[in-house]
């Protein structure tokens, strides 16, 4: 088994300390990989690495179309190994194979949409013949990239295939849980043509190596996706330096169904939003509304559909949906259960760690839903990041908006009814980054990704997410100097 190493200005590292982790599957626990585990020295020549690459100007200095290019090498080369990186993304994650093809077929579009993007940049008409105003872009500079375990590589590319659109240089820092794909990455950047020192890769625990990557004065950019605390430590680290952040945060997501919708599609969608991957989606579907008028109807399907879920492996061929990621998580969804139950929520099914044939070594969870579910309970407050539906009614469009609304977070959410302008008004008035109407789950790498209100700062995907990557500069030509004219000049005259 090769030792996963860090990537530092295009050779691959131990980390000085020599210490390793053992990724172990989070299905049975067995070794799937041995990574090179990393400190702040590592990050430190990272750094220095990224800095001098940025500073020297080379890749920066790529044209445009050049780099667009290379980004279109890259999805090529991604395509190639397709299945090379779908296994090694499916046996960090103990997702399921499919689910991780999936994933790196959208990790490949969001390179080649990424590829169409025109250089951005525009003329100022200031009304003088003589004067040319000019917005030009250019890269951010250094950016530390980090990425969380549950779409590993697709959360990462979000940020990697911008940075290189856009000329920056960076260092990616993957989630100790799943680095394998991080790794992979990182040898298709250099076949792709990647200069070395653009693109380094640091793999070790957040709380060790995470320090100098958010706090170096050398680092222009910290592009997070993670949780909410550690968004909140990050962007204060980044502050005494005055970075800019980008932060994808969590969700607790509203899915608001009405009476009039259509129930069986809005149960079915309920159900995937709910329990995909295990609820580890920052978009899950987790907090139900329902128009009190078909309560009982959607809770008993849902709790139905609930029970029929499939637990396990990978290579489980029955399996619909796999393993929480680690023992760590599975206690703190316990923990989540716990205050749940003891704030007065009624478990109609699941609550508890799932056992079976074939589950015994994993991180498993039963698929839960919980009823009689207020905005006062933690439960509906916070996220859980495990397969847990609570289930609010309401009987009115301005409840279902005022519960809707009344979370900290701003992610996502949906909203299901028949009534077209219904709809519209309810997608208005959420304050959440995306809105589903008669639908759940999509995104588009054409289209904007990114939370209102705790749910983090900037936008991935689409225009804006490039925009995160790139610092604004005017410029200003004067083609026939004169004099200010403002201040006495005392009778000097330059002639
Ligand atoms: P996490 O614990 O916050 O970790 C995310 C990343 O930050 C990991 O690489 C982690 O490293 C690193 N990290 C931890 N402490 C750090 C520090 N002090 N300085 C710098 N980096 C540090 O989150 P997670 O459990 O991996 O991911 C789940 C969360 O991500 C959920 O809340 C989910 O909603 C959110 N998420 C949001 C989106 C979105 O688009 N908004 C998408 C996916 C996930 P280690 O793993 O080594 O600790």
């Amino acid at each position: 088994m090769t030792l996963l190493r860090h990537f530092i200005n295009g050779t691959w590292q131990e980390s000085a300390t020599g210490r390793v982790r053992e990724i172990r599957s989070p299905h049975d626990q067995h070794v799937v990989t041995t990574a090179t585990e990393g400190d702040a020295a590592d990050a430190l020549q990272a750094i220095v690495a990224a800095r001098a690459s940025f500073d020297g100007g080379a890749f920066r200095s790529w044209s445009w179309q050049d780099r667009q290019a290379l980004l279109r090498r890259v999805a090529d080369l991604i395509e190639r190994d397709l299945n090379i990186y779908a296994a090694a993304e499916s046996g960090d994650t103990a997702k399921r194979l499919i689910e991780a093809e999936y994933d790196i077929a959208d990790v490949i579009s969001v390179f080649r949409f990424n590829a169409t993007i025109s250089e951005p940049g525009h003329s100022v008409d200031v009304g003088r013949s003589e004067i040319s105003s000019r917005i030009a872009y250019e890269p951010v500079g250094v950016c530390a990239l980090i990425g969380p375990w549950n779409y590993p590589l697709l959360q990462i590319s979000w940020k990697v295939a911008p940075a290189l659109l856009a000329g920056c240089s960076f260092i990616v820092k993957p989630s100790e849980l799943s680095p394998s794909t991080a790794v992979l990455l990182m040898h298709t950047l250099v076949e792709a043509g990647v200069p070395a020192g653009v693109a380094n890769l640091i793999l070790g625990a957040g709380s060790e190596v995470g320090a100098p990557l958010t706090t170096d004065p050398r680092i222009d950019l910290v592009s997070f996706t993670g949780g909410l605390q550690t968004g909140k430590h990050i962007m204060a680290s980044a502050a005494a330096t005055v970075k800019k952040v980008a932060l994808e945060l969590g969700g607790k997501n509203p899915n608001i169904i009405f009476a009039d919708a259509d129930l069986d599609a809005a149960i079915d969608n309920a159900v995937t939003a709910g329990f995909l991957h295990s609820g580890q989606v920052c978009s899950a579907g987790t907090r139900l509304l329902v128009e009190a008028s078909i309560h009982d109807q959607v809770v008993s399907e849902l709790t139905r559909r609930a029970g029929l879920i499939t637990l396990g492996g990978p290579d489980d061929a029955t399996a619909e949906t796999g393993p929480l990621i680690s023992e760590g998580h599975l206690n703190k969804v316990l923990g989540y259960m716990s205050r749940a139950i003891s704030e007065g929520a009624q478990v109609l099914i699941g609550g508890k760690r799932a056992s079976g044939i074939g589950l015994e070594q994993g991180w498993y969870f039963e698929p839960t839903v919980l009823d009689r579910c207020t905005t006062t309970m933690s439960c509906v407050q916070d996220e859980s990041f495990g397969p847990i539906i609570t289930v609010e009614s309401f009987t009115s469009e301005s409840e279902a908006i005022r519960l809707g609304n009344d979370t900290i977070y701003g992610l996502s959410g949906a909203v299901w009814s028949s009534d077209a302008a219904k709809c519209d008004r309810v997608a208005a008035a959420l304050r959440h980054g995306t809105i589903w109407i008669n639908d759940y789950g999509p995104y588009r790498p054409e289209a904007e990704w990114g939370g209102f209100k705790a749910s983090g700062v900037g936008r991935e995907l689409g225009g804006s997410g490039l925009h995160e990557y790139l610092e604004a500069k005017h410029l200003w030509r004067n083609t026939s100097p004169g004099r200010s004219g403002w201040f006495r000049d005392g009778g000097h005259s330059s002639e």
